[in-house]
């Protein structure tokens, strides 16, 4: 399949010709399982659109849930930057693990003691702060309290938003220019900030601009 092929060719496979391949609920986002594939079952999975490895056990191949019935329906292959591991994103039917647990990791082997009070605190969603903004926005605008910077601005109006969207912008350019990493983040923190606000002011919802950012990256882009 010639679809497949240059996945398959981008894959450093480890000395027994196998990759790891970890696979994740691409709901939950939990990480279910890693397994080992083969060229083989790479290829098997990309066309059938259901999980298959190589049993390093057993010496075989093996569609994930064949026996027990707990399927893994593909949604999306990944692979990383040196191309020595795969992430399979799947829909998952039932338990992953052969013990009936919903995830291979269910066993805690949690840092003890000292290190546990220092393990730093989970990440959360990377874009959280851009939700955030954008609540905020919305809310400055709508209820226009007195000395917010936003509320100065929307009712200034749009003249005076369109203004230091440009002045963000020439800053944006300087910095990078000058090279200056800092200045950078800042200046483009102070842009984005900006632009939300304009998109507020225009009625135009910043999910809009992100099926847009969406919508172009599953179609193939026409450059010109
Ligand atoms: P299944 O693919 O779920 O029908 O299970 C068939 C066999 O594959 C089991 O008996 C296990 O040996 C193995 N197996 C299934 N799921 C896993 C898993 N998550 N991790 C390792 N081995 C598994
Ligand atoms: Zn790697
Ligand atoms: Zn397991
Ligand atoms: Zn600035």
């Amino acid at each position: 399949q010639s679809q497949t092929a240059p996945l398959l060719d981008q894959i450093t496979w480890n000395a027994d010709g196998l990759v790891p391949a970890i696979v994740q609920d691409a709901l939950s986002k939990e990480v279910l399982m890693l397994a080992y594939m083969n060229k083989e079952s790479l290829q098997m999975s990309l066309e059938s659109g259901q999980t298959w490895f190589w049993s390093r056990s057993r010496n075989e191949l093996w569609n994930k849930g064949a026996t027990s019935g707990n399927t893994q329906r593909i949604v999306s292959v990944n692979y990383d930057c040196d191309g020595d591991a795969l992430l399979v994103k799947v829909q998952q039917n039932g338990p992953a693990c052969h013990t009936g647990a919903y995830s291979c990791f269910y066993r805690d082997g949690s840092l003890s003691g000292e290190a546990q009070a220092q393990a730093a605190p989970p990440i959360e969603d990377r874009f959280g702060p851009l939700s955030r903004l954008e609540a905020t926005i919305a809310q400055r605008d709508a209820e226009r309290p007195e000395g917010a910077y936003t509320t100065y601005l929307f009712e200034k109006g749009v003249d005076k938003i369109l203004k230091k969207v440009g002045e963000e912008t020439a800053e944006v350019i300087i910095a990078a220019k000058n090279r200056d990493q800092d200045e950078l983040r800042c200046e483009s923190a102070d842009l984005i900030f900006h632009l939300m606000v304009l998109l507020r002011e225009q009625g135009i919802p910043f999910d809009g601009v992100l099926q847009e950012l969406e919508f172009r990256h599953r179609k193939p882009v026409k450059k010109d």
